[in-house]
């Protein structure tokens, strides 16, 4: 199941443009007559997908206003549980799949703005109606009104009366998935950080009554003027991330989409990055510490490679350290499912950790990332920046994809270490995979005493995992 508003591929709110407009010409209280323009511009690509209107057509339609119902419960939107918060067109179809399934969410139309809208599956495909408003404030989908759209929704679930005029009906909700936050169970605390698209608080999550609020690091998604786009980017993070389960990649707990700022709820890595780490010169680091640091972003890139996840920007910068100084991958911005993956043209990409098939065609596997690690090899080992010598990128680019150049091991590396950094530079054909490359790191018990990063201001035990996946049943289990 995937995260509301989070789509594979990047889609304007444009996809939204099939949808019914409408414009009311009365107030809409009691029973009036409302002129109704529908349009539908095509866009979808999705062959289930079915506009409700093919041409432009004006209806007559007589507004019921409808105050007295047995069912009106005045409920606030976001504890209804099918409304789903921020989602794409897309989301929702995967969602609603028999007759009279449904579901509300919210999208932004370009011309309109933000919109509620209902998405149902009728007659072999999805039909998604925006909640129109008249312009006294009532809400409705066909003939009645109401004052709240949850109390519409439900009418129209409990009395089987049609939102369309197909006879389009609501038969059974999507309910919305427990990783599915609210606000109000997240309270931020103080920044660690700046993000691509906002800001990294630490917080604190509540999961219950009966269990203990659990420390958390917090994405937000700043500004009120996010577009759909920016908003199903942002979430297509998070959307990877519920996928994933192991003990070196820093897990998702969950994502609040009900409000602004839309909030990404992760375990809380309060090490900081292994680069800021490998920065701080003063701190000694023995090679087996560094080689533990090595051997645990390799397991949990092995774990990635079996579930067919393509990192694409690992480096020191992107792996964090959690209270026990253990590694934890993270940054998934650029990440994509699958085995191969190839890109027209290389924007804003992280050149000195790419492979040279990368650099020259586009190319991106586990191998790449393979390459990648070994970059990450050179950057604890060496405690330095990869390629320092080479300032413009460009040139970089050309030596390391036609000039054979190639990252050298620091004169302190142990050779053991030093022979599977070199792996990882080896030509795509013949490179390892992560799995081989695990079985490299044969465990030498003087790893056992490795004194570890202390920290003074870190003194309670870590959260544990099961009190969390209990309540989240959506995040999947432990691997
Ligand atoms: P983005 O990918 O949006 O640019 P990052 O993932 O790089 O954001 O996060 C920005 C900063 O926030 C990181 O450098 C780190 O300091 C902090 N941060 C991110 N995730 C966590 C986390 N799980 N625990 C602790 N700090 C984090």
């Amino acid at each position: 199941m995937a995260i509301s508003g989070v789509s594979c591929c990047r889609k304007s709110s444009e996809d939204e443009k099939s949808m019914r407009q409408a414009q009311t010409s009365s107030d809409g209280g009691g029973s009036s007559s409302l002129t109704k323009s529908i349009e539908d511009t095509g866009g979808s690509n999705n062959k289930s997908s079915q506009s409700l209107v093919r041409s432009h057509q004006v209806l007559k339609i007589k507004l019921k206003k409808i105050t007295n119902w047995s069912g009106c419960s005045g409920a606030h939107l976001d504890d209804e549980p099918f409304y789903h918060g921020y989602m794409s067109r897309e989301e929702a179809e995967k969602l609603v799949r028999t007759q009279g399934e449904f579901l509300l969410r919210k999208t932004e139309l370009t011309k309109r703005g933000e919109v509620v809208v209902l998405s149902v599956f009728w007659d072999d495909s999805a039909h998604h109606l925006v909640v129109e408003k008249t312009n006294n404030g009532l809400h409705y989908l066909k003939e009645f009104c109401f004052e709240n759209i949850s109390d519409l929704v439900r009418y129209h679930h409990q009395t089987r009366t049609s939102v369309y005029k197909s006879g389009i009906k609501l038969f059974c909700w999507v309910v919305r998935e427990e990783w599915q936050l609210y606000h109000e169970q997240i309270n931020l605390g103080k920044k660690l950080g700046n993000g691509e698209f906002g800001e990294v608080f630490q917080g604190m999550l509540s999961v219950g009554i009966f269990t203990n609020d659990v420390e958390v690091a917090v994405k937000t998604m700043k500004g009120s003027k996010v577009t759909a786009d920016e908003r199903i980017t942002f979430l297509r993070e998070a959307n990877l991330m519920l996928k994933l389960n192991h003990k070196y990649v820093v897990r998702l707990y969950g994502v609040a989409t009900q409000q602004e700022p839309i909030m990404i709820v992760m375990e809380l890595c309060s090490g900081g990055s292994l680069k800021g780490r490998i920065e701080k010169k003063e701190h000694e680091m023995s090679s087996s510490l560094k080689r533990k640091y090595c051997k645990q972003i390799a397991k949990g890139m092995r774990y990635l490679e079996k579930k067919q996840v393509i990192h694409r920007d690992l480096a020191a910068r992107n792996v964090l350290l959690d209270k026990s100084d253990n590694c934890k991958i993270s940054d998934f911005g650029l990440s994509l499912f699958g085995k191969l993956h190839k890109e027209q043209k290389l924007m804003k990409v992280p050149i000195r950790w790419l492979a040279p098939e990368t650099l020259l065609k586009g190319i991106y596997s586990s191998k790449t990332d393979v390459w990648s690690f070994g970059v990450v090899m050179f950057e604890v080992f060496s405690r330095d920046y990869p390629y320092a010598e080479v300032k413009v990128l460009k040139e970089l680019r050309r030596k390391v994809a036609h000039e054979h150049l190639r990252l050298q091991p620091p004169s302190d590396m142990p050779p053991e270490d030093t022979k599977i950094m070199e792996m990882c530079f080896e030509p795509a054909e013949t490179r390892v995979s992560f799995d081989q490359l695990c079985k490299k790191f044969v465990y030498s018990p003087h790893l056992l005493s490795i004194p570890s990063f202390r920290y003074k201001d870190l003194t309670s035990p870590l959260p544990t995992w099961n009190g969390i996946a209990n309540k989240l049943v959506g995040i999947g289990a432990a691997v």
